[in-house]
């Protein structure tokens, strides 16, 4: 073990064990890590086995692909079966299974999928292939948006005419209104999104806060920072306080990051969303705004005749809401692997049935 790891894991251990003094009502308290890359730093760091029974994390609806409807998946399996299209997607989305197929599987049949790493990758590929049509999968939640938007500035500016977007961009102080508002899951307390609250900054939290009696505390990705921001919830929670802190004061101001939210605020503008798992939350996603209809590849292609149906027996709605844990469903760990997944949980690197299967078995 190097020696900084050797001293994080004392700062760790010590700070459980002030956790363990700090007083907790009833039966205990549940915590919600909203996003996907805390639910596997604390699977990898084994940070629930650490602390006492009475202290439980449950995962929510933080992982963008994750809950990224079953229908969008089919509607991008029917974009790359179009004649001279090409799809670009960030990598998480290859292997989420549509209806009756996925990505991965269309790119062994000969679709043109290409996976990215950037946003504005997608807008070199339309421009290198004049005589195609790329379509971008816009998956993502507030860190991601302004560089779709960016993106789609630029490519009106460098006159790019055969790029597209599949948008199902969303907005996570939303979805966890609606979890609580929706009485889907009984917490005490949220660890708040790092990534996506270095943009939106801490504000958006408050009305949650205010209106649930919840806590929120904006946690960073180390496990340090998941304990300590589980500490800051405990002593919140012990306080009858229900205030909106950080913990992640290295990166996230309580105003976010102005310009970011500007540049998404141009090309988007918000609409009801459908989220896998928790439903319809109105004004929880992005649309673009009708000066760029003319991107929307729902507005360019006919995709009326694509039909969707959840796999049998997948769980990941229940999941995503933090109702139940990747065990309680029967397909995991058995029909459903990471090497043959049958929902998006199981699938993306930031998937709560993913994480479990990795690290908590
Ligand atoms: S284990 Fe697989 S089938 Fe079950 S909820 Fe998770 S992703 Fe869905």
């Amino acid at each position: 073990m190097k020696k900084h790891d050797s001293a994080h894991h004392s700062m760790i251990r010590a700070l459980i064990e002030r956790i363990k003094t700090l007083p907790v009502p009833g039966e205990g308290v549940t915590f919600m890590e909203v996003c996907g890359t805390h639910t596997m730093e604390i699977a990898r760091a084994g940070l629930k086995k650490m602390l006492p029974p009475h202290i439980r994390l449950t995962s929510g609806p933080g992982c963008p692909v994750c809950v990224t409807p079953i229908s969008y998946v089919d509607k991008a399996i029917a974009l790359c079966r179009e004649k001279n299209c090409v799809v670009t997607t960030f990598g998480d989305m290859f292997r989420v299974p549509g209806t009756a197929s996925c990505l991965e599987r269309e790119r062994a049949r000969g679709a043109d999928i290409r996976i990215v790493y950037s946003p504005i990758e997608s807008a070199r590929v339309a421009r290198d292939n004049p005589g195609k049509r790329v379509v971008f999968l816009s998956v993502g939640f507030e860190t991601t948006t302004p560089g779709i938007a960016a993106t789609i500035l630029h490519a009106g500016d460098a006159e790019i005419r055969n790029l597209f977007f599949l948008c199902a961009n969303k907005t996570v102080p939303h979805a966890m209104d609606a979890l609580l508002a929706g009485g889907k899951a009984a917490l005490d307390g949220f660890l708040c999104p790092g990534h996506v609250s270095a943009i939106t900054g801490s504000l958006p939290y408050r009305a949650i806060a205010a209106r649930h009696n919840v806590p929120c505390v904006v946690a960073g990705f180390e496990p340090i920072d998941v304990v300590r921001a589980i500490a800051m919830l405990l002593v919140q929670t012990a306080e009858g306080r229900h205030d909106v802190e950080i913990e992640y004061d290295r990166v996230v101001r309580p105003e976010g990051n102005r310009k970011a939210r500007d540049i998404a605020e141009r090309v988007f503008e918000p609409a009801d969303a459908e989220w896998r798992g928790i439903g319809t939350i109105p004004g929880s996603g992005l649309r673009l705004r009708g000066s760029f209809a003319c991107v929307d590849a729902e507005q360019v292609f006919d995709l009326s005749h694509v039909v969707s149906r959840e796999p049998r027996g997948c769980r990941c709605g229940e999941i995503l809401a933090g109702a139940i844990l990747p065990p309680a469903c029967r397909l995991f760990g058995k029909k459903c692997t990471p090497e043959h997944p049958v929902g998006a949980c199981m699938v993306s690197s930031e998937g709560t049935c993913a994480a479990y299967y990795t690290y908590e078995q």
